[in-house]
């Protein structure tokens, strides 16, 4: 028996070639799942049982998703493989290579980086590795490319402000000694090291679990006012966490993976100057397993799949198609089903974050279960289109989590907030604050989604008194515009928002172009804006 090439290719793709006869199971699983003529009369369960080979949707593809189910749902990319791939490989390598020249490096320090550090590199990788080829101990390269990026991002904002945030930077690393000190304990190191996520991933703390004495001293420049709070995807390409936090007055990051609050996956890292003690979660509790969340999936359940939890909400769902193949290679099954056919529905259960809904049925979660899960109010995004819906919540902040880092605020503010809100979303922020009992006086939400805006508008028609002012576009906000709002609101008490992370997560290294990318590179606009709220709100 033959198969086809491609086909060996995913098998070998999806378990390798140690086990040969995993493999050849597989392999045949697959023969079964794409050839008609094997499949026997189909028709009572009425499925069509599409062709493997012929899926025209990409969601077969493993490297659609992250075994390890931390990028989030912020994106969602597929990858492709052979020539293409080199190709795009070498034209990611000639585009870092221009840009590292653009930015002064010459060629060959350019080319020696990309050897040294590997052409997935994170720009800022490549600019530290020829800085530290250059001269030990001298960081001159990494301030030319923090320089770089600020230029790109203020350039609109005329010479008089580049050059007092410029200075400001310049007295920044001067007090830190270049940026490397503060309490940023977990991130230091030698810049090479592949940056350590903690494991558990709970943060400073989190209801039930608590990292041993955990004290921590903010550099004097990130105390406020205002509160600040910055969130991104965990897992990021190299360098980038450091930069964030490096603009973010030097502030150690707190990971926290929601999975240790809830149902599901989310792994964050967090940034802010928020006091850590006396925390409190929202009461109850969110269930923290399937069954708990919804009891009803427990009847279809079949023994053999042993998820308890989910994996992180993402902001695309399965295809029917991928059900129904499902369905139908369970209906001629035996009853347990062999292993490479228990492999394969679970890993794709996994992967899309399947429940069994019937018998050999599965099916995605409905947008209001996402909406339960990470903790909106049901029907919170109903009203636009399902996809939308899907994207939006995926892109979210998990409520719970963010609300027992914001529980601090309860009794430091007793008369209420005012918010600059940045990347508002759906307004996990809003909801969290709301959830808490704290009252916004002002939101000024700056969010570039006209659904998004229509979410939040209508949740804060019916939710609140205070005043909302609704801002498209963070590049609008010129100091004047963020200094009018600050006189206007007695200043910020909270300046929160997570920017886009698609350049940042996601499987597919061509898309992953780090934080110098179109949409993640937005993040120096949250830095910029809160300096401006900080340096406004200094001179009140
Ligand atoms: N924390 C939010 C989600 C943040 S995701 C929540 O709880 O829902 C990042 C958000 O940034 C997305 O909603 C995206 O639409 C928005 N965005 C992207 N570019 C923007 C820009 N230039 N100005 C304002 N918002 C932008």
């Amino acid at each position: 028996m033959g198969f086809p090439k491609d086909m060996v290719v995913k098998g070998i793709k999806e378990i390798g070639h140690n086990d040969v006869n995993a493999l050849l199971e597989l392999l045949l699983t697959y023969k079964a799942l794409g050839d008609e003529g094997a499949l026997g009369d189909c028709s009572t369960s009425g499925c069509a049982c599409p062709n493997v080979q012929d899926d025209d949707d990409d969601d077969l593809d493993s490297d659609n998703w992250d075994n390890d189910n931390d990028t989030g749902g912020r994106e969602h990319n597929s990858d492709s493989s052979g020539d293409e791939d080199f190709l795009k490989e070498m034209s990611a390598k000639d585009e870092k290579i221009n840009l590292l020249v653009d930015m002064g490096f010459s060629e060959d320090e350019a080319n020696m980086a990309m050897t040294t550090c590997g052409v997935d590199a994170d720009l800022c990788v490549l600019v530290d590795s020829i800085s530290a080829s250059r001269v030990a101990g001298d960081c001159h390269s990494r301030n030319l490319f923090d320089d770089q990026v600020m230029d790109r991002c203020f350039d609109s904002f005329g010479e008089r402000e580049k050059a007092r945030l410029m200075e400001e930077r310049k007295k920044k690393r001067k007090r830190y000694g270049g940026g490397s000190h503060g309490n940023r304990s977990s991130l230091d190191g030698s810049d090479d090291e592949q940056m350590h996520l903690p494991n558990p991933m709970v943060g400073f703390n989190l209801p039930g679990y608590r990292r041993p004495s955990v004290m921590r001293m903010l550099p004097q420049q990130a105390i406020g006012p205002p509160f600040f709070y910055y969130e991104n995807v965990a897992r990021t390409p190299r360098g980038v966490w450091e930069t964030i936090s490096r603009f973010l007055y030097d502030i150690e990051p707190e990971f926290v993976d929601s999975m240790h609050l809830s149902a599901a996956a989310r792994k964050r890292g967090y940034i802010h100057n928020l006091p850590i003690e006396n925390r409190s979660p929202l009461l109850p509790l969110p269930p923290k397993t399937i069954f708990e969340a919804f009891p009803h999936y427990k009847k279809w359940w079949p023994s053999w799949d042993p998820r308890r939890q989910l994996n992180c909400l993402q902001t695309t769902v399965a295809s029917a198609k991928t059900t129904e193949r499902i369905q139908c290679l369970l209906a001629r099954s035996s009853n347990p089903p062999p292993p490479s056919v228990q492999k394969y529905v679970i890993d794709e259960c996994r992967k899309w974050n399947l429940v069994w809904v019937g018998k050999n049925k599965v099916a995605p979660l409905e947008p209001n279960e996402v909406e339960y899960l990470l903790g909106f109010p049901r029907d919170h995004t109903r009203g636009v289109g399902k996809t939308e819906r899907y994207k939006s919540l995926g892109n979210s902040f998990h409520v719970d989590t963010v609300a027992y880092h914001l529980s601090v605020l309860r009794d430091m503010f007793p008369n209420g907030v005012s918010v600059l809100s940045l990347f508002t979303g759906i307004g996990g922020g809003e909801v969290a604050l709301h959830r808490l009992g704290i009252h916004m006086r002002a939101v000024v939400s700056v969010e570039i989604g006209e659904a998004n805006r229509r979410i939040l508008r209508g949740w804060w028609d019916q939710t609140q008194t205070g005043t909302l002012i609704e801002v498209a576009d963070v590049k609008s906000l010129t100091p004047d515009i963020i200094a009018s709002y600050v006189g206007r609101f007695g200043g910020f008490d909270l300046v929160i928002g997570g920017s886009p992370c698609n350049n940042l997560a996601g499987s597919n290294r061509h898309h992953r172009d780090g934080l110098e990318g179109e949409q993640s590179s937005l993040f120096y606009h949250y830095f910029r804006i809160l300096d401006v709220v900080k340096s406004a709100m200094a001179r009140m």
